[in-house]
């Protein structure tokens, strides 16, 4: 699954227009995530700051 980390963000907004999706939202202070989500993963590849990444499922 694709764990977004509030910490980690900049509120840059790059992920919010690389979703294919649209379900990312940028917020004032966090990135919410909508439900849809494909695991394509350019949030993970876009995100300047390391605040979207992959876990896998043990
Ligand atoms: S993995 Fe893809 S579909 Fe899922 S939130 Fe990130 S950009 Fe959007
Ligand atoms: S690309 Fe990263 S730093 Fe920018 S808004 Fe999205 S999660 Fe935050």
């Amino acid at each position: 699954m694709i764990k977004y980390q509030r910490d980690n963000c900049g509120y840059c907004g790059a992920c919010v227009a690389v979703c294919p999706q649209q379900i990312l939202e940028l917020t004032e202070n966090e990135v919410t995530k909508g439900i849809g989500c494909d695991e394509c993963g350019n949030c993970t590849i876009v995100c300047p700051m390391g605040a979207f990444t992959r876990e896998d499922e043990p």
